[in-house]
């Protein structure tokens, strides 16, 4: 078989699917390939406010009426059953002691609730991304996109045009003859995310070693799980002023290893991750055993937390995941006819959920050069793809800032709410005017704020690391993380009043 395309995207996750639909919408004759078939599992599951607003406007802007559903947990409804969602009211933390029951206190000072809507109808969703992306997938066919599930991709060579040799091979059903492909286009986009086989034959530098997070995760999906806000109950926890159930949200379960994450979906799977902090770790936890035994043993040593796992089952994949360094960073991410996702570019963290809001704002930046295009200049020129691929650089670099300064602040709850609560300073500036890039990454004097404030927590790390950290000294750098940040604080987080609960943060259109 023999296709030729404009444009051909490798990766049909939601980005690459996505941005082949609109680019199909624009005209241009595309084709993606996949080395998987859809649905199948994958991770990256919980959406955000600014994640909604950006799938919001490029449903509107090129005519995707099939996709503005997915944008709030109301509407989510009306894709059943095609699509499964989550409800999420908001980001949970909760601080967990080794070899203790989890202890809820009075003064709230082992949890942190952050409202992101008012209202369950206009509340976030966390994505069954089986669902979602095979959703996304068939209506890029619908577009009139080629889908091509199955695809091993060979060899990618490049003269004027791309030409991409594979066959078609299913994993479930292997044949003696895989019936083999050529594909050419005159324009590629990398959606393939970490193992791109795209940068292993096209990109040669490697620039992971600038990240400063440092973290391996073992995950997959359970059934069966207790629902956190009993045993919170349980535990002794008033639960009356909680701005939602604590965990209709994406919860996170602090531990001395990382952090435990838990997003629920509404056919009672619920996925679960253990992500392990590198960085604070002697030696490497993946080294000795398999991610069960890990598992099981990071689950033994807090108590309650083995209680909610205690009659769980993992449905989803066969085994768990087990990923060292999630994080990478590939040297380039555009060329002359090419271009990355973010994906494919590098990644940082799951830990509060940047992924999807960051692809869609690509997927946005994609869709505007490309419809900038004319028929005598069909692709973005050299300049514009580079001035794409510094600004998402950027904006990894800048996550990285932001992750690695919560990862920094873990030994201290009151201190990681701080760093927390100065994220969502970030995002709730982004969220009420989005001129400054993702994450406000243009905004000077917020960057170097926050700057200061992560060095000021990462000093403070060390100190303690040394035993020279006194509580005095953490209770007067979290007044100062308030006082620094304030002139961002555009909706009183950082209110000692409130005791780390906060009703809402979004902007306008996700309260009711
Ligand atoms: C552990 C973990 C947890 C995360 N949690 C969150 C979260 O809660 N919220 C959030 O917003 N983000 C999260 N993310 C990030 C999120 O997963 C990504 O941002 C998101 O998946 C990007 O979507 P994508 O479609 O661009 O790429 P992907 O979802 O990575 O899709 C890539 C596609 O390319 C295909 N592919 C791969 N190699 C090849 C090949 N050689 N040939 C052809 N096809 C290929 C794959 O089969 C896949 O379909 C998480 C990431 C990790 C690692």
């Amino acid at each position: 078989m023999r296709v030729d395309s404009d444009i051909l995207v490798i990766g049909s996750g939601f980005g690459g699917a996505l941005v082949a639909t609109v680019l199909s919408q624009l005209r241009y004759q595309v084709t993606v390939v996949d080395k998987a078939s859809h649905p199948r599992f994958t991770i990256g599951e919980s959406s955000t406010p600014l994640a909604d607003r950006t799938l919001k406007r490029i449903a509107s802007r090129f005519k995707l009426d099939w996709l503005a559903p997915l944008c709030s947990y109301g509407t989510a409804q009306d894709l059943r059953p095609h699509v499964t969602v989550g409800l999420k009211r908001g980001f949970s933390y909760f601080q967990h002691t080794a070899h203790a029951d989890f202890q809820p206190r009075q003064d709230r000072s082992t949890e942190l609730l952050i409202a992101a809507s008012t209202a369950d109808h206009i509340a976030d969703t966390h994505w069954l991304r089986s669902t979602t992306d095979n959703y996304i997938a068939a209506k890029l066919v619908d577009a009139g996109g080629k889908l091509i599930d199955n695809f091993r991709v060979h060899q990618i060579d490049r003269s004027d045009n791309w030409s991409v040799s594979g066959c078609i091979a299913s994993d479930a059903e292997p044949t003696q003859n895989p019936s083999s492909v050529e594909l050419t286009a005159r324009f590629l986009i990398d959606a393939s995310g970490p193992g791109s086989v795209f940068a292993r034959d096209f990109i040669r530098g490697d620039d992971t070693s600038q990240l400063k997070t440092h973290t391996a995760a073992i995950y997959g999906h359970f059934s069966e799980l207790q629902d956190w806000n009993d045993l919170y109950v349980q535990a002794g926890g008033d639960d009356r002023p909680h701005p939602y159930v604590s965990h209709r949200a994406a919860v996170h379960h602090l531990i001395d290893e990382g952090w435990v994450w838990q997003l629920g979906f509404d056919n009672g799977v619920t996925s679960c991750g253990i992500v392990l902090d590198r960085n604070s770790l002697s030696a490497n936890p993946l080294a000795n055993g398999s991610g069960e035994d890990l598992w099981q043993r990071i689950l033994r040593r807090y108590p309650t937390l083995q209680k909610q796992f205690a009659d769980a089952r993992l449905v989803a994949p066969s085994r768990l995941v087990v990923r060292d360094r999630l994080q990478f960073l590939r040297s380039v991410g555009a060329g002359s006819q090419w271009l990355a996702l973010p994906s494919a570019m590098g990644f940082v963290d799951p830990l509060h959920s940047t992924g999807i809001a960051h692809t869609l704002a690509a997927v946005e930046k994609i869709a505007e050069m490309f419809s900038r295009c004319s028929q005598d200049d069909p692709f973005p020129s050299h300049r514009f793809l580079q001035a794409y691929a510094d600004q998402v650089r950027s904006e990894l670099l800048w996550i990285d800032e932001l992750v690695s300064m919560c990862y920094a602040a873990r030994f201290d709850f009151s201190l990681f709410a701080a760093a927390t609560l100065t994220y969502f300073v970030v995002v709730t500036a982004a969220e009420k005017d989005e001129r400054d890039g993702f994450l406000s990454v243009n905004h000077r004097e917020l960057l170097a704020s926050v700057g200061s404030v992560a060095q000021r927590v990462r000093d403070l790390r060390k100190k303690h690391a040394s035993g020279v950290a006194s509580p005095s000294e953490i209770r007067e750098t979290v007044v100062w993380i308030r006082k620094t940040m304030a002139p961002f604080n555009q909706v009183g987080l950082m209110d000692p009043q409130k005791q780390n609960l906060y009703q809402h943060t979004a902007p306008p259109d996700k309260t009711a």
